[in-house]
């Protein structure tokens, strides 16, 4: 199912499907780095001989454990849990935790792939890793949730820290599961180290605008790759699918730069409100009550749900997919593109399929993929790594800021990459070349 790639290239993407079969997401991932780098590869012979491939698809280390907890009624449950420490050349392992029933190893092997790159574009300093369990927090009650992360830490914690691995949120961890996860930690090791986990609570060293930044992030990535076109979110509508924490903030971005978002979506189905979308009740909804999205349609006059349909029926000017992988198939890119859409921001990770994503780019609409467009959320947490490190806090106002002009610095690497490549205007190429070319000069400087 995967074309034949440059020789260049195709023995690495050989090497992953031999020793590990079975890990489609991973395979997909891979394929599309390699496929968009190779014009690099032919330019630098010296990789291929410094084998900087063949390692880079090869995790630094895959850790993988058991979680046993008991549940309310006393009896015994067994998850497995998951660290792929993916490439440390440019900083400490970072990346999230995704607690979620679909999570196996092909899933988080996909996700600290991607994080390598993603992380290299935020120009901040920090490695390439993922983690989680199958673990589903939904319907469990506060306490089993507590117990599941004490024991989920109780292992983990002698493979992270500081300067080690940084893990952060990602589906099903929030504020709540870090909050369980970080106190574990600091009661094994005694030690109050902020910076070994992002996205705490504000109170206890938590970075202002974190829990914002990836759907803030996302929006501020579809305004820069309109602005190259002298065009601008103001008036435009936005179809966002997803109603968690990068959906939620991509909502209320878009509206505060003019734009109306009609949509939100949980696996249940989609909600449509042409006036936009309350952001208020949604998060009261989704974050408090963590209930289901039928809820938001059934309290607020002039909205509907549409039960089990696809979000991407929606006609709108901007796409923002930020509920998970492979969320977007070839038939909604149709359905999208015969609406006459834009501009598609993923704000999930990887959640356009290959062919949904060469549609895009073939129709002229102006595409982001996620590891460029979502990458505020991980820069916003270095941003909270050094404010940890200097005992600093930052406004709002000043997160903010710094969080637009990595979003734009990220966008002007990866469009300037496209352009050096032949490639202007593919922002895939253009994101992986920039990502690549960082992580690969490292790796040829610090050695094998
Ligand atoms: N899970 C987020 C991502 O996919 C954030 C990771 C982090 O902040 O470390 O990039």
């Amino acid at each position: 199912e995967f074309h034949p790639l440059a020789t260049a290239v195709q023995p690495a993407f050989d090497a992953v499907q031999a020793r590990s079969p079975h890990e489609p997401e991973f395979h997909q991932a891979v394929h599309e780095v390699l496929h968009s780098i190779s014009p690099v590869i032919e330019q630098h012979p010296e990789y291929c001989d410094l084998g900087v491939l063949e390692r880079l698809v090869e995790p630094e280390r895959q850790i993988m454990f058991r979680v046993p907890w008991a549940d309310d009624s006393g009896k015994l449950q067994v998850n497995r849990g998951y660290r792929i420490q993916f490439s440390s050349v440019l900083g400490p392992y970072k990346g999230g935790l995704r607690f979620h029933p679909s999570v196996n190893l092909s899933i988080i092997k996909f996700l600290g792939f991607e994080q390598i790159f993603k992380n290299a574009l935020t120009g901040q300093g920090i490695g390439g890793a993922k983690g989680g369990s199958d673990f589903d927090p939904h319907g469990k009650s506060e306490a089993e949730v507590m117990r599941f992360c004490q024991s989920f830490m109780s292992e983990l914690y002698r493979h992270l820290g500081e300067h080690t691995d940084v893990p952060a949120g990602d589906i099903g961890v929030g504020g709540r599961e870090i909050g369980y996860l970080f106190g574990m930690y600091r009661k094994i090791t005694n030690r109050h180290e902020s910076g070994m986990f992002t996205g705490k609570g504000t109170g206890w060293g938590g970075a202002e605008v974190r829990t914002e930044a990836t759907g803030y992030g996302a929006v501020f990535f579809a305004q820069e790759m309109l602005a190259v076109h002298n065009e601008s979110l103001d008036g435009k509508r936005v179809v966002v699918s997803g109603s968690g924490n990068v959906a939620i903030y991509a909502i209320e971005k878009a509206q505060q730069l003019g734009a109306t978002a009609v949509t939100a979506s949980d696996s249940s189905g989609y909600v449509v409100d042409d006036a936009g979308i309350d952001v208020a009740l949604l998060r009261q909804i989704k974050e408090v009550e963590r209930a289901r999205i039928v809820e938001y349609a059934n309290r607020r006059p002039g909205a509907r749900f549409v039960e089990g349909g696809r979000v991407w029926e929606v006609p709108g000017d901007i796409a923002v997919p930020s509920a998970t992988q492979n969320e977007l198939s070839i038939d909604d890119a149709e359905a999208l593109i015969a609406n006459g859409v834009r501009a598609v921001s993923e704000g999930a990770n990887m959640p356009c399929l290959p062919d949904a994503a060469a549609a895009f780019q073939k129709a002229g609409v102006l595409f982001a993929p996620g590891k460029a467009a979502n990458a505020g959320g991980v820069a916003t947490s270095a941003l909270e790594m050094s404010q940890n490190a200097s005992r600093q806090r930052w406004t709002f106002g000043d997160s903010e800021n710094k969080l637009r002009e990595i979003m734009a610095d990220i966008h002007d690497a990866a469009f300037q990459a496209a352009e050096r490549y032949d490639v202007a205007g593919d922002y895939v190429a253009g994101a992986n070349i920039a990502g690549f070319e960082r992580v690969a000069t490292a790796m040829v400087a610090q050695g094998a």
